[in-house]
């Protein structure tokens, strides 16, 4: 309710800063934060630059420093993901350098407890109880879709093939294992049909219309589908760390709302986005593999950019066709829909040049 009146004011258009604290390997670092404001403000400061001169101020919608808790983050998100639940879109995204605590924010750190648990499963664990507790008026049907996007290539990562195939439901290896493979996703083909979660053209969800869609029921069935996603996404990298930080990971979840009473139904769509690192690349240093990853994730980024910022803006053209991920994203990106970025910050004054292009990309879409 909150954030619905406060979005009337402000627009479909958030973002919150959040700044890591150092680790313990780097407690002798030097910090460009010079000041977090009660109200969003910030003010960093150029290492090089002692003094006034070298201070920048940025305003954003919330800034959380290092010692916000996974809890905080989340309690701050979570009106946003539950308008889902009336059948709005909504997009969460983590921009920032490598290291600067994306895939901390969105997921947690490796195997999380659910203290440690990011937004990804908060807001599935979160969906579910609100399900639960309107059962009796209410009937949803939630389902998840998982994909990464890297070099413009689309991965379908709850695939039991995860290799790219263009018709992953139409394959059929004659072995058991793929005779088993074959009827699971046929049958659950089947039934997201008669519930009318899958629609061949996806009108409000991803578009990208044969990647798989897993309906699930439980916050441990989404802990399993995570985990069965993260392992595919190993499977097709050849070194698993350096690929996660040069690809967006994409879980979007599907909630089909049914009024028990009237029969009307609603349908809105939760998209967590884990961007690739926005780090420049030395274009003097890299060459071949390296250089094109680099150009690939710049030309996505900027593309998301310009996108926000074409909304943000209220601009009659919004640049969708310039690249995968706002391809993918289109339908989820402006008209009643609702965006989110979290810009993450390293604290450490070596990172300064990366933390002030990533506050400048985010200032321009807010
Ligand atoms: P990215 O996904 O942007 O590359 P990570 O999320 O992997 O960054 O974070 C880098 C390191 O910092 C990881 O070891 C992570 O656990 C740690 N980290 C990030 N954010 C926090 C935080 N808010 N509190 C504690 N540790 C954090
Ligand atoms: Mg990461």
């Amino acid at each position: 309710k909150l954030f619905n009146e406060l979005q009337d004011l402000k627009g479909n258009i958030r973002v919150y800063c959040r700044i890591r604290p150092f680790l313990p390997t780097e407690m002798k670092k030097e910090t460009v934060i010079e000041n977090i404001g009660e109200n969003g403000e910030l003010v960093i400061i150029n290492p090089s630059k002692p003094g006034k001169d070298g201070q920048r101020s940025f305003k954003f919608n919330k800034v959380l420093g290092p010692t916000a808790t996974q809890e905080e983050i989340f309690s701050d998100t979570q009106p946003l993901i539950r308008t889902v639940l009336d059948g709005y879109n909504v997009c969460i995204f983590a921009y920032g350098q490598t290291g600067s605590g994306k895939t901390h924010t969105m997921a947690g750190p490796e195997g999380a407890t659910k203290e440690s648990w990011g937004v990804n499963y908060r807001a599935l664990d979160d969906l579910f109880q609100i399900s639960e507790d309107r059962n009796n008026y209410f009937q949803y049907e939630i389902a998840v879709q998982m994909v990464e996007i890297y070099n413009e290539q689309v991965r379908d990562l709850l695939s039991s093939d995860s290799s790219q195939k263009k018709y992953p439901f139409l394959i059929l290896h004659f072995t058991h294992e793929w005779i088993l493979c074959f009827s699971f996703q046929f049958f659950v083909f089947l039934n997201l049909r008669t519930l009318g979660i899958l629609s061949t053209s996806h009108p409000h969800g991803l578009a990208v219309p044969d990647a798989s869609i897993l309906p699930v029921r439980s916050t441990s069935d989404v802990i399993e589908m995570m985990r069965i996603g993260h392992t595919n996404r190993a499977v097709g990298a050849t070194a698993m760390n350096e690929r996660s930080s040069r690809s967006h990971s994409i879980v979007t979840v599907h909630v089909q709302g049914t009024d028990l009473k009237t029969g009307s139904a609603t349908r809105g769509n939760l998209h967590l986005v884990d961007l690739a690192g926005s780090e420049r690349v030395d274009r003097s240093e890299s060459t071949g593999d390296r250089l094109r990853e680099a150009q690939h994730i710049n030309k996505s980024l900027s593309a998301l950019g310009d996108v926000i910022f074409a909304l943000a803006q209220k601009s009659p053209h919004v640049p969708y066709r310039n690249s995968k991920l706002t391809q993918v994203l289109q339908s989820s990106l402006g008209g009643r829909a609702k965006t989110l970025m979290f810009v993450q910050i390293n604290p450490d004054a070596a990172s300064y040049s990366e933390t002030l292009s990533s506050l400048k990309f985010a200032e321009r879409v807010s």
